[in-house]
């Protein structure tokens, strides 16, 4: 085994940050608690790769939690942002490449024939709920456990991930107000769905959920939910809405919808509104929501719904998006991120076989977890079942080999354009040491 790797940096680093940043982050998923641990500091990203401040290199599997689907420092994107920050960094007035992102996003996603930019999934989630409410003049939204939605009071509740591994499904500084219109069901409940309908039907305003869930860690709908979910939303008169902040411009150019056609589990008629971020801003903070212009058309000033942002379409935030969505469209790689994943998932799957530890590789396009978990994961219960104390003797045994993985059981890990088969080999490598490790004791 490779002598550990020094983190001294890192870990001074960390002390000062506690002391001016509540736990030293900015987000809480960064913070490695949900392994026990403390964060490593990070220097640079190049492609596929990451450096921490002590020198130590690593595979990214994290990717800055979804957006850099061309890896780090792509040259095009890097480019953009240059010329943008040269032309004036921000103006509170509108210009001509937010046109042009909305209608790239427009023409790749179905649906979509209006967007209003904003700066980071919350508040796109947040204005999509509001809106649905606004258009609908109804109060109640169904969401689902495991997933998340954004920091946004009405939102958090069972959110997934970082609330799930910190023991906060329900956040302190929540008015109960705030989440008594909140019916959160189960994912993949069809009959609780049913049950839901029938009690409220008159009062649901919309229903807001992953198509692929990210952030329980991986979990696909089935056919029958999607279904229901469809059909009861429109027989009811409430919105449905696709939270596509991870899977826009992920799972395919036209993100969910396309991949879930594809598996053949796609309802014909989509969802009536988008929300998107991460890819969109290319790393740099956009988060938008969108659908048709009848409803859009009910969001200020054309309309009585309020949603406004000081910085909302950023000039510099909306090149580094345009850049990244024009380099998808022009060459798209989600055929390559797709086989390179399931090269990775099956070999993975196979060592935890060989090794003899139960495991669950859950993946879609270039997302992937691996559940530590004797049965398939189909909604939180079952997600909740890991061996989350085995996942952070893996996440660490992975860092130590120069891997890094996003630091919880239950969060999707990406595979990016600058990946390539000799990295998922060296990573598959890794998790052989890694695991058999695991399985000594
Ligand atoms: C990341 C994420 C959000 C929140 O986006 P932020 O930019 O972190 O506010 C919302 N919904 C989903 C599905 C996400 O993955």
């Amino acid at each position: 085994m490779k002598p550990e790797k020094s983190k001294e940096l890192s870990r001074a680093a960390y002390q000062r940050a506690c002391r001016v940043i509540p736990g030293g982050v900015n987000s809480p998923a960064r913070a490695f608690r949900a392994v026990s641990g403390e964060p490593i500091f990070v220097q640079r990203g190049q492609g596929a790769y990451i450096w921490d401040i002590d020198g130590n290199r690593y595979i990214d599997y994290v990717g800055s939690w979804g957006p850099l689907i061309l890896g780090h420092g792509h040259p095009k994107v890097i480019a953009a942002i240059e010329e943008a920050a040269r032309q004036g960094t921000s103006f509170g007035a509108p210009t001509e490449r937010e046109t042009e992102l909305a209608e790239l996003i427009c023409r790749a996603v179905p649906g979509v024939e209006m967007v209003r930019l904003v700066n980071s999934g919350t508040e796109a989630a947040m204005s999509a709920i509001r809106l649905a409410r606004g258009f609908t003049r109804r109060d109640k939204i169904i969401k689902f456990a495991g997933c998340y939605h954004g920091h946004v009071d009405s939102l958090l509740v069972q959110a997934g991930s970082s609330a799930t591994t910190l023991g906060m499904p329900n956040s302190p500084g929540i008015p109960q107000g705030c989440t008594a219109d909140t019916l959160c069901l189960h994912y993949n409940d069809v009959p609780a769905l049913e049950e839901a309908f029938a009690h409220y039907g008159s009062t649901i305003a919309a229903v807001i959920l992953e198509p692929v869930v990210g952030n329980m860690g991986v979990v696909l709908p089935t056919k029958e939910f999607l279904q229901a979910v469809r059909e009861l939303t429109s027989r009811h008169g409430a919105l449905l809405i696709y939270d596509e902040v991870m899977t826009g411009f992920r799972l395919g150019w036209s993100g969910a919808q396309e991949y879930l056609s594809k598996l053949g589990i796609q309802p014909k008629q989509g969802p009536d509104l988008i929300v998107l971020g991460k890819i969109i801003g290319g790393g740099l903070p956009v988060g938008a929501y969108g659908g048709r212009a009848e409803i859009m058309k009910h969001i200020a000033p054309d309309g009585p719904v309020f949603q406004a942002g000081t910085l909302s379409g950023n000039p510099i935030a909306v090149a580094s998006g345009l850049a990244t969505l024009t380099e998808l469209e022009k060459y798209p790689p989600y055929d390559r991120l797709e086989k390179l994943t399931q090269r990775l998932a099956q070999g993975l799957a196979e060592l935890c076989r060989a090794a003899g530890l139960a495991c669950q590789v859950q993946h879609a396009a270039s997302m992937w977890t691996l559940f530590f978990n004797e049965e398939p994961v189909s909604d939180y219960r079952t997600a909740l079942r890991s061996d989350t104390k085995r996942f952070a003797r893996f996440f660490w045994g992975m860092l130590e080999r120069g891997i890094y993985l996003p630091c919880s059981q239950f969060e999707a890990a990406f595979v990016s354009v600058a990946h390539d088969e000799a990295m998922i080999e060296a990573t598959l490598s890794a998790a052989r040491e890694a695991l058999e490790e695991i399985a000594k004791d």
